[in-house]
């Protein structure tokens, strides 16, 4: 590897891998990622990916073995590692929270108290139970958490939950969440200042911001009776007549929206007697 190229950890093959490898690609870097190698090397920018389990990645980019890495915030809250936050990546969502069996005769928190806890996240868990001022006994686990509780091993777990289906198939139910988490773009606080470095830092973040601002957006175009523009514009501010249009009493608009709104507005879009509606995906957004 060369010293003078970026160097950006990601997690080597886990439920964050495939997204964060989007991700990149969406951002406009080439490179190979066939069989999880170590490292791939950029073609397009000068940076190399450091492949490694996310646990690593908080030590790695605090010890400026790597300048930056990706990986879930719950993961950074555990490690409380000395590192800066640059963005919110909008993808990797999870809950930790906290389960006990579906027959549990435990309905809140206080009843935990004396009770023992099993989980992957000791230090977020004795924080949580700390600040609750209930007293437990936390039992580190590195993995099947959720098979502890079962195992009459424990009397409740602390764990990551998502769509909660790992909770039904162990017969848990949640009782708290503790924190939501997303996946995170981290720094080291050196390689953000350093010379060498912050400037392709900040193109990254730049890069990446623009495909999230134009994950959720939709260009959008359709006809629509000269008339009603103001109404229209009203639903879609953004909403402008396409250039050189010929006399007519109907107008060609476009704009762009938020996909999800879209399609709450699309009853009051025909009202107004838009037709043809098309939606297109847009590629990047740098505003
Ligand atoms: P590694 O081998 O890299 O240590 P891992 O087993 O610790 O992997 P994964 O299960 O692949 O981790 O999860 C990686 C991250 O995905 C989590 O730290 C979390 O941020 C996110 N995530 C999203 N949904 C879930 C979920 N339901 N359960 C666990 N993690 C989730
Ligand atoms: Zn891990």
């Amino acid at each position: 590897m060369k010293t003078n190229t970026l160097r950006l950890a990601v997690q080597k093959d886990g439920r964050l891998t495939e997204e964060t490898l989007g991700l990149l690609r969406a951002s406009g870097l080439e490179f190979e990622s066939y069989g999880r190698k170590l490292f791939s090397a950029c073609r397009n920018f000068p940076m190399n990916i450091v492949y490694v389990r996310d646990d690593d990645i908080p030590s790695l980019v605090a010890t400026g073995t790597v300048d930056i890495g990706i990986l879930g915030q719950n993961v950074l809250n555990e490690k409380r590692a000395e590192v800066k936050k640059l963005l919110n990546l909008r993808y990797g969502f999870c809950t930790l929270a906290v389960s006990v069996p579906k027959e549990s005769s435990v309905s809140s928190v206080s009843d935990l108290a004396g009770k023992i806890i099993a989980t992957s996240y000791p230090k977020s868990a004795a924080r949580f139970f700390r600040e609750q001022n209930i007293n437990v006994t936390i039992i580190p686990i590195e993995g099947s958490v959720e098979v502890m509780p079962s195992l009459g091993a424990a009397s409740a777990i602390v764990d990551l939950v998502s769509s909660g289906s790992t909770l039904l198939v162990n017969d848990l139910r949640l009782l708290t969440p503790i924190y939501r988490s997303e996946a995170v773009l981290i720094a080291n606080t050196q390689s953000i200042r350093a010379n060498r470095s912050s400037q392709r830092i900040r193109e990254l973040v730049t890069r990446f911001k623009s495909v999230l601002s134009a994950k959720n957006c939709k260009f959008i175009i359709f006809t629509a009776p000269q008339a009603a523009s103001q109404k229209l514009k009203k639903i879609i501010p953004s909403l402008t007549p396409r250039a050189s249009q010929a006399q007519t009493t109907d107008s060609t608009l476009e704009g762009v929206v938020n996909e999800e709104a879209f399609w709450s507005m699309l009853g009051r879009l025909r009202a107004l007697g838009a037709t043809n509606i098309r939606l297109m995906p847009i590629e990047n957004s740098i505003l």
